[in-house]
């Protein structure tokens, strides 16, 4: 089958390759799943990789097959898989456990370990392929009528995890009712954080770089959000202090976090998920900032990855947003690639993404499923 891969350590590397299509005895007790892939996102880590400045081989590989945002549709099962069949619609999580004793409990989102293993970025081949086969446990169900905006799943994925632990930390106040929020970034993440903090009722306010309006503005201001150029962010820090009960930073720029530290209100999270390769530094108002987060009892967290249960809930918050802001999500997919054949124009369109909010492979067409129904008689009128 086709695959596209990088060779790790080699910039620019990334190329279309023949590799063995994957089989269901990959996966021992009959747990496996086969998966034709319909659709693959990319990222600012599929960027960093084929750059070489991120990724490793799965051992004795030397190449990568990249790709962690898949959505495809299920092909086969094996014998002891009893929650999917044929035709399913499903998206498979991206770490895989490694020793620590959170990766035994199921949540290796939060490995202590130093290596991780993640599909499509580091040691464990990726999704960007005709097929892929995976362990039934790390795959998620998307319903039918989500279908058209699975491959937004992973992404979705990160912001989910971020705000589910900012609540769970909160339950440290016994009460607390969040009414502001701001996210910083309105890139995909930024949007969709913002999507998720809209869908539990927050006010919410999106710092981005360009000034309103543009595509990403009009989006915000469609789930009822607010969108404000960064500027405003450095004046808000200097004049206002301590005004957002929940602040999630998604800009990949490091000095904003310290800006959004000052910008909590009291008792506040603040959640960090930009992974920043580089090495800025800058300089601080550390004392005030020391201070405010000491008598305000602030909070900072970062957040990484997702395990399945946060797929499990991403899938649910797909429905919320449909039901709430129909046709929304799918105003994200502005950049579709067609075919694996396409890579070098995928990777050139992720170099210089312009306004591309997601850009995404579509690897292949779904093969068409007969959606359970309700029958006739049996709805209440
Ligand atoms: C992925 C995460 C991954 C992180 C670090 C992100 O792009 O979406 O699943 O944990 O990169 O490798
Ligand atoms: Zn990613």
């Amino acid at each position: 089958m086709k695959a596209v891969a990088v060779v790790p350590g080699i910039a620019d590397s990334v190329h279309l390759r023949e590799v063995p299509r994957p089989s269901l005895d990959e996966v021992p007790d009959g747990l496996g799943v086969l998966v034709r892939v319909l659709q693959v996102g990319v990222d600012g880590t599929d960027r960093e990789i084929n750059a070489a400045l991120y990724g490793a081989p799965p051992d004795g590989s030397d190449y990568l097959i990249v790709g962690h945002e898949g959505f495809g549709q299920v092909e086969a099962v094996g014998s002891g898989v009893t929650e999917f069949r044929a035709g399913d619609f499903v998206v498979a999580t991206v770490r895989r456990p490694g020793n620590s004793l959170y990766d035994v409990i199921g949540t290796s989102d939060m490995t202590t370990d130093s290596v991780y293993f993640e599909r499509g970025i580091n040691l464990r081949h990726g999704y960007l392929a005709e097929y892929y086969v995976e362990h039934a446990d790390f795959v998620v169900k998307v319903p039918p009528a989500l279908a058209d905006v699975g491959v937004l799943l992973e992404p979705l994925t990160v912001a989910e995890k971020g705000i589910t632990q900012a609540f769970e930390i909160q339950r440290r106040l016994r009460v607390w009712r969040p009414r502001r929020a701001a996210v910083m970034g309105a890139g995909t993440i930024g949007l969709l954080a913002a999507l998720l903090l809209r869908l539990r009722g927050l006010e919410v306010c999106v710092f981005g770089r360009r000034a309103a309006p543009y595509r990403n503005s009009v989006l915000l201001e469609q789930i009822g959000a607010r969108y404000d150029t960064s500027d405003a962010v450095s004046a808000g820090a200097r004049d206002t202090g301590g005004q957002f009960d929940l602040i999630f930073e998604a800009t990949g720029s490091s000095p904003v976090v310290f800006e959004s530290m000052q910008l909590l209100a009291r008792n506040g999270v603040l959640v960090l998920s930009s992974v920043t390769g580089g090495d800025r530094r800058v300089e601080v108002p550390a004392d005030r900032i020391n201070l405010e987060f000491v008598l305000g009892n602030k909070v900072m967290v970062g957040t990484v990855n997702a395990n399945r249960e946060y797929f499990d809930r991403g899938v649910c918050d797909m429905a919320l947003a449909e039901a709430q802001y129909r046709g929304w999500l799918r105003q994200l997919l502005t950049d579709p690639v067609e075919g694996l054949d396409q890579y070098r124009q995928l990777f050139a369109r992720l170099a210089a993404p312009g306004d591309a909010i997601k850009i995404f492979c579509r690897v292949a067409r779904p093969l068409a499923v007969t959606e359970a129904r309700v029958p006739e008689t049996s709805m209440a009128v």
